[in-house]
C-alpha cells in the first residue's frame, strides 16, 4: 500500500515525498482510512510508530477537503491535546512539515512561559491549536481561544495526560466543544482508566492496534 492508495491529497503527497517516505507505516495504514471515513479512533500507538503523521495526514487532508469556512482569530478548527510542551512543538512541527504545500495554520499553546505572547498570537485566525490543557483553560477562560468551532479533537498520549493529573481539565475542555465532532484518542496503552475516557469521549470508534 503507498500513501497515494490511501487517497491523500496532492499538496500532502508532495510534502511526504520531501519527507523521504516511501510507504505507510502499520499505524497509518490502519488509522488513516479510518479517520479519512469521519469516525471516532481509539488507537494504540507508541512513539515511533509514525503515529503523529497518522493522525496529523488525514486531518489536513479533511481541512482541505472541507470548503474553508470564515475563520475567526482564536477559533481553530482541529484541537489536538498533549501532555508536554515537547510533544506540542514536535506534533506542530509534523504539521508544519506534512502542511508545507498548503495554507493551513497552526499554533502551539504549553503552560510554564509568559501567557502574553501566546494571547497575542491567538488574535489571528488559526486552524490547527496543539495545546497543553490547563493552559488551554487559561486561554479558554481569558476568552482567548474560542472552542466552539472544533470539528476534530485529538488527544494524543493519552495515557500520559491522565499519569500527569489532566482528567479534570480535559474534562472541562470536552464541555466546551461543540458536541458534534469527530474524535481520536491515542495511547501507548489502554487501562481502565483510557477505557473509561473513551467512553466518554469517542462514540463508535473502531479501535487500531500496533
Ligand atoms: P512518531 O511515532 O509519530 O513520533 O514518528 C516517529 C518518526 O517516524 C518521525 O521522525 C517521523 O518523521 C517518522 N515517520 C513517520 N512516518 C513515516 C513513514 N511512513 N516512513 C518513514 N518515516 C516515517
Amino acid at each position: 500500500i503507498t500513501f497515494a492508495d490511501l487517497g491523500l491529497a496532492d499538496p500532502l503527497l508532495r510534502a511526504i515525498a520531501d519527507a523521504g517516505y516511501t510507504a505507510p507505516t502499520p499505524i497509518q495504514a490502519q488509522a488513516i482510512p479510518r479517520v479519512l471515513a469521519g469516525g471516532d479512533l481509539l488507537a494504540a500507538a507508541q512513539t515511533g510508530t509514525g503515529k503523529t503523521a497518522g493522525f496529523t495526514l488525514p486531518i489536513l487532508h479533511m481541512l482541505l477537503a472541507k470548503p474553508l469556512e470564515l475563520r475567526k482569530p482564536g477559533r481553530p478548527r482541529v484541537l489536538i491535546l498533549t501532555p508536554t510542551r515537547e510533544l506540542t512543538a514536535q506534533v506542530e512541527e509534523s504539521v508544519k512539515t506534512y502542511g508545507i504545500h498548503t495554507k493551513i495554520s497552526s499554533m502551539v499553546i504549553f503552560g510554564g512561559v509568559n501567557i502574553n505572547p501566546q494571547t497575542s498570537a491567538l488574535r489571528k485566525p488559526i486552524d490547527i491549536l496543539v495545546a497543553t490543557p490547563g493552559r488551554l483553560l487559561d486561554h479558554c477562560q481569558q476568552r482567548n481561544v474560542d472552542l466552539s468551532g472544533v470539528e476534530i479533537l485529538v488527544l494524543d498520549e493519552a495515557d500520559r495526560m491522565l499519569d500527569m493529573g489532566f482528567i479534570r481539565d480535559i474534562r472541562k475542555i470536552l464541555a466546551l466543544l461543540p458536541r458534534q465532532r469527530q474524535n481520536l484518542l491515542f495511547s501507548a496503552t489502554f487501562s481502565d482508566e483510557i477505557r473509561e475516557l473513551s467512553k466518554g469521549v469517542l462514540t463508535n470508534a473502531s479501535e487500531v492496534s500496533v
